[in-house]
């Protein structure tokens, strides 16, 4: 421990960049164990807002306000990557900001993660840096298809990616990256998505939650269980990647680690979140200390917190769509005792926005797996 860390004890204000439901789940940890939570985003009555002491709204880009802000808590972190890099700086004039806005630069950006991880040793899906239609056509030619076009910035939950079948495809596919950097990656036939959220801490301690195991809809996760259905080499060499991870970016706070599992073991990084992740909400219900908290922990240089499965878990997402036929009908899921049901606070149900989730324990994951997703369909009307 370096002699200038002290540790932000509980009572302490702590500043999370961004306002949504993952700043909201912080907030109610941080809250359970006495802290003061401000939160900075353009809105208000945000999902964050909603449960925290102090709710500040204004741009991002407002360099002074970010300062002002950060000058009233004793540590800031963030609960959504895209925070841009002056705002992560201005803030480090005037607090701690962890994970550290070098983490945030990385990571928000496709190709310098892709280019850090393959750059430290690390296994990711094979691609290529496209910066013309030209380079797309080489690349085509090098990965083959079908392959993933992605913009270098910006995405997320499957956002800015086109597919391309065929090499007749290259042209348009472009145009949709509108002139910006894009990753080409080769099409993935993966067994299962599996992602690892870990945390260190500022003395470089690191925990894990074990593997979970992915499932995507339209490119967004729509199933959650643990533990994953994955052979223990596999489970072994997850929780060891994304633990050097943490390690190699020297990240203080938690990142999530997503991976491919392809036959015989074989795993490719798909991508980075250095915050909670989608996948981890299940450690809420079901872990000794949830993502949350070990964010807290991390964050507040405490000391981590065990990360036991007190029973094998699953989640479902809660998509705008729940909605399409009116509001969903609680009471028949609620009637699932077992069932727990988490809503972010959001008044308006975009298809394609996650409003909230549902977690069930049960003696393995594929049980709990059928539980929620019988709550889930007792809420369609
Ligand atoms: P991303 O936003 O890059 O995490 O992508 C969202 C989802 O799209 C992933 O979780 C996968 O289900 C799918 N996907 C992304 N990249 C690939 C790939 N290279 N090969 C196969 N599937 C992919």
């Amino acid at each position: 421990m370096s002699a200038a860390f002290k540790p932000v004890l509980p009572g302490a204000s702590i500043g999370v960049l961004g306002s949504g439901q993952l700043g909201r789940m912080f907030a109610i940890a941080a809250r359970r164990m006495g802290y003061r939570v401000h939160t900075y985003s353009p809105g208000y009555d945000t999902p964050t807002g909603q449960v925290a002491d102090l709710e500040v709204a204004g741009p991002y880009e407002d360099l002074d306000a970010v300062a002002k802000f950060a000058a009233g808590v004793e540590v800031v972190t963030f609960e959504f990557e895209n925070v841009p890099a002056a705002t992560a700086a201005a803030a480090a004039r005037a607090a701690p900001v962890r994970p550290s806005g070098e983490v945030l630069h990385v990571t928000q950006h496709r190709l310098r993660e892709k280019g850090y991880l393959a750059q430290h040793g690390f296994p990711v899906t094979p691609f290529r840096a496209v910066r013309s239609l030209a380079q797309l056509e080489a690349g085509l030619a090098e990965l083959g298809c079908p392959a993933l076009l992605k913009t270098a910035g910006w995405g997320y939950d499957g956002k800015g990616q086109v597919r391309i079948s065929g090499p007749s495809e290259a042209a348009a596919a472009w145009q949709q990256m509108a002139g910006g950097e894009a990753v080409l990656e080769a099409f993935v036939h993966y067994e299962r998505e599996v992602s690892v959220v870990a945390a260190r801490g500022h003395d470089g301690q690191v925990v894990d939650f074990g593997v979970i195991e992915n499932h995507h809809v339209g490119g967004i996760l729509d199933i959650s269980l643990a533990p994953a259905r994955v052979s223990p080499g596999c489970e072994r060499a997850a929780r060891e990647i994304a633990r050097a991870v943490l390690e190699s970016l020297g990240v203080v706070g938690v990142l999530c680690v997503e991976f491919f599992a392809l036959p015989g073991d074989v795993l490719l990084i798909n991508e980075l979140a250095p915050r909670p992740h989608n996948s981890g909400h299940l450690t809420f219900d079901a872990c000794v200390t949830s993502q949350f908290e070990q964010q807290l922990r991390a964050v507040c240089g405490l000391p981590l917190g065990a990360t036991d499965l007190l029973r094998p878990a699953a989640m479902a997402n809660l998509m705008g769509e729940q909605w399409r036929g009116g509001e969903p009908r609680w009471l028949a899921a609620l009637e699932l005792a077992d069932v727990k049901l988490h809503l972010y606070g959001k008044s308006d149900p975009r298809p394609g926005r996650k409003m909230g989730h549902l977690t069930a324990l049960a003696d393995s994951g594929e049980a709990a797996a059928q539980r929620v997703l019988e709550a889930r369909s007792r809420l369609l009307r």
